[in-house]
């Protein structure tokens, strides 16, 4: 048995997607057959097109998927048909990281997620007319109707959860999030600065919002994000364009520095001033990621203060615990992530590929009629 499905194929990059029929097999024992609802497009699909992040092609992309679980394969036991489900990052769950609980530094993360684009046996989970095309992208290549995903990747939400909203949980807003909840953590009365107001950003505000962080700064050269960081929570803005980042954040908390910061941009420049405004004791985690071989600086004595710069995949977040956290957040109302989205119908994938490079729409998400 196959089940038939239409994908987005990437050709080679910097080409335009292109809808195609393409065949899945029935799902492996631990595999879980999903109808796609909804997918959000993310900065990392449009690094792949870019030929930034290293991916196979031709290739089906996508990795902010949700839907109706389908079918499952014989060794599945967290998830039945009918089930609503996110999806996600997989990770192996036997390395020593997985076990202790930061599946997002998981040993075999690059080649399960990325690298590879096919199961961890060289396999592949897509046909198209011509043969195999590179899939399993975050172990499930969500641009398509239909996909194959696996166990470990896919999240049961609450049935009353609206998966055209909820799609971008996997992964931008899960990182944003994540990197506030589980790795700044701010104590009440601290002080956080998000460097960067795009989807990963501003659900890094909207976090903060939630904790007892009471200065949350955030920076950008786009004034209408910045507008939206205030509507999300931030209580002070900085246009790093036209103002200096790292005196302002000085300025705003007292001389002391921030106590937290997230760094979005993918900027070095900023990151630098990220660091350069940290208090004693303060913590930069870094998420934007610039093309590899990047390298900033920064003054080695600055951390002797107790100072901290760690890098973050993923928010460093369990999603079977944080995913649904997230859904009952957005389903309360105190997680305005619909603020952030766009839909597009999936034919539209060029065009809403268009409005996440060119700055107009945060958060595009494609629907699956
Ligand atoms: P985005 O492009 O929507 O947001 C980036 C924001 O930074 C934009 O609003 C832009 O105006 C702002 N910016 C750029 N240069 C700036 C500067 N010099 N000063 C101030 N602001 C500046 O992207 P996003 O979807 O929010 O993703 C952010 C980054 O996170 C990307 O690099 C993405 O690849 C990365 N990412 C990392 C992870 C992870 O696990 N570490 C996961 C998802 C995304």
């Amino acid at each position: 048995m196959t089940t038939s499905a239409s994908a987005a194929v990437l050709h080679g990059e910097n080409q335009p997607f292109v809808v195609e029929d393409v065949v899945l097999d029935d799902p492996r024992p631990d595999e879980v057959l999903v109808r796609v609802v909804a997918a959000g497009v993310c900065g990392t699909d449009l690094g792949v097109v870019a030929g930034h992040i290293p991916f196979p092609l031709p290739g089906v992309l996508g990795h902010e998927g949700a839907g109706v679980v389908e079918a499952v394969g014989d060794a599945v036991t967290t998830v039945r048909p009918g089930d609503k489900v996110l999806m996600t990052f997989t990770s192996c769950g036997t390395c020593p990281n997985c076990l202790t609980g930061h599946p997002a530094y998981c040993e075999a993360f690059m080649p399960r997620n990325l690298l590879d684009g096919s199961r961890a046996d060289g396999s592949a989970t897509v046909r198209g007319s011509a043969g195999d095309l590179h899939g399993s992208f975050f172990a499930q290549s969500s641009f398509a109707t239909h996909v194959l995903a696996d166990e470990r990747s896919v999240t049961v939400v609450s049935p009353d959860a609206d998966l055209s909203t909820l799609a971008p949980l996997g992964c931008g807003v899960q990182t944003g999030a994540g990197t506030v909840f589980n790795v700044l953590q701010p104590t009440p009365g601290s002080s956080i600065a998000v460097l960067g107001a795009g989807a990963v950003g501003l659900s890094a505000v909207m976090a903060a919002a939630l904790t007892g962080a009471t200065t949350i700064v955030v920076a950008d050269l786009v004034d209408s994000r910045l507008e939206l960081a205030r509507e999300l929570g931030a209580t002070h803005t900085i246009n790093s364009g036209s103002e200096d980042l790292e005196a302002r954040l000085h300025e705003i908390t007292g001389g002391r520095g921030v106590a937290g910061a997230v760094e979005t941009t993918g900027s070095a420049r900023v990151l630098e001033a990220g660091i350069r405004s940290l208090a004693y004791l303060g913590t930069l985690a870094v998420v934007g990621a610039p093309a590899p071989g990047t390298t900033a600086s920064f003054d080695v004595t600055s951390l002797l203060n107790g100072r901290r710069i760690v890098g973050v995949t993923e928010g460093d977040s369990n999603p079977k615990l944080l995913l649904p956290a997230l859904v009952d957040l957005v389903l309360q109302g105190r997680f305005p992530l619909e603020k952030l989205i766009r839909q597009y119908p999936f034919a539209q994938i060029n065009e809403a590929a268009a409005a996440a490079r060119d700055g107009s729409v945060l958060k595009p998400v494609l629907t699956f009629g």
